[in-house]
């Protein structure tokens, strides 16, 4: 009776430890909301928080001293020494580029610039501008040297890790939540979100409706939800819209068939990757998509319909 009385109160005094913290913070451009249980749940939250602080300072195009920076600014100069995750970060992208047929190409950043879609500066460029610079792009022509140097051929070259930035952060995250022993978590960084170690549905955009309006949801448990759609960043001129998904074999937004793609799996990072690869090559190419790397992959096409893939 004892032995009984002494496990129930252990037990009582064991989940009391437990608490829950929660919060919505601006952060990578766009609202990050981060959800979980755990020992000390506010510190852990805060952690979490400063950890994509970090990562923000250490890869984003817009801060002139992180990794990124210095290495577009060195660019037909010489290599940059990088941290091993941001050298491992660059050699996934090379990976994943030749795999998909540079569908997804870190090397992009000359577009991103010339386009400049979501700045003030958002304009449609002029053909020659589109030719000159497409032989800057194509991530053969990111070297990657002995002792974490990265260093990029051309001048004028550039790498922007947009396309995988939130996927690297929320698989950081989840390393963190391992160390810390959280009990579970949500992570939502601008609707990139990953359930971990708590079953529940996530639901899908739908495309170009208000926030929040989901055409359909996934019920997952450890694994990220990840989408790529024109809708988020776009403007339109004279009828036709231009978004912020570049083919790097035109130059131009890309113009598969698709308003969304979304990449389930427990690879984070991957499904960043492809999320962007599989929205430019389109649905011909998303079944072999999800074979391939063993994904569920969920589209919706220009004529409105729902299409589904499953590599898992
Ligand atoms: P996502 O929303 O994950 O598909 O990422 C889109 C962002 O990635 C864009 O805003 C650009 O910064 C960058 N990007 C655009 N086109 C590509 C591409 N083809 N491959 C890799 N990154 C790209
Ligand atoms: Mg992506």
């Amino acid at each position: 009776m004892k032995k009984y009385i002494f496990i129930v109160l252990l037990t009582v005094l064991l989940t009391s430890c437990v608490s829950k913290a929660e919060d919505s913070r601006f952060k990578l451009m766009t609202v990050c909301t981060i959800k979980l249980e755990a020992k000390d749940a506010d510190n852990v939250l805060e952690k979490a928080f400063d950890l994509i602080s970090q990562i923000e300072r250490e890869i984003s195009v817009n801060v002139e001293s992180s990794y990124i920076s210095r290495i577009n600014q060195n660019a037909g100069k010489s290599g940059v020494k990088v941290s091993d995750d941001v050298y491992n970060l660059i050699r996934f992208s090379k990976e994943v580029s030749e795999k998909v047929d540079n569908a997804f190409d870190i090397s992009v950043y000359p577009l991103v610039k010339l386009w400049g879609i979501g700045t003030e500066d958002e304009r449609i460029p002029e053909a020659v501008e589109i030719s000159k610079i497409l032989p800057l792009i194509g991530s053969a022509d990111i070297i990657l040297g002995e002792d974490n140097t990265v260093f990029l051929k051309k001048e004028g070259m550039g790498i922007d890790l947009g396309a995988i930035g939130k996927g690297y952060i929320t698989q950081k995250l989840v390393e963190l939540f391992k160390a810390e022993n959280v009990k579970n978590a949500i992570i939502d960084l601008g609707g990139n979100i990953y359930l971990y170690n708590r079953e529940g549905n996530v639901g899908i955009q739908t495309p170009f409706a208000d926030r929040g309006q989901y055409y359909t949801v996934v019920k997952v448990n450890n694994k990220a939800v990840v989408t790529s759609g024109p809708y988020e960043r776009y403007f339109v001129s004279d009828g036709v819209l231009y978004h912020h998904i570049f083919d790097i074999k035109t130059g131009y937004p890309s113009n598969s068939n698709l308003l969304s793609c979304t990449i389930v799996s427990e690879d984070a990072l991957l499904c960043d990757a492809l999320s962007t690869a599989g929205f430019v090559l389109g649905e011909e190419r998303l079944e072999e998509i999800a074979k391939i790397f063993k994904v569920d992959i969920k589209a919706v096409n220009d004529e409105g319909e729902y299409l589904n893939f499953y590599g898992t």
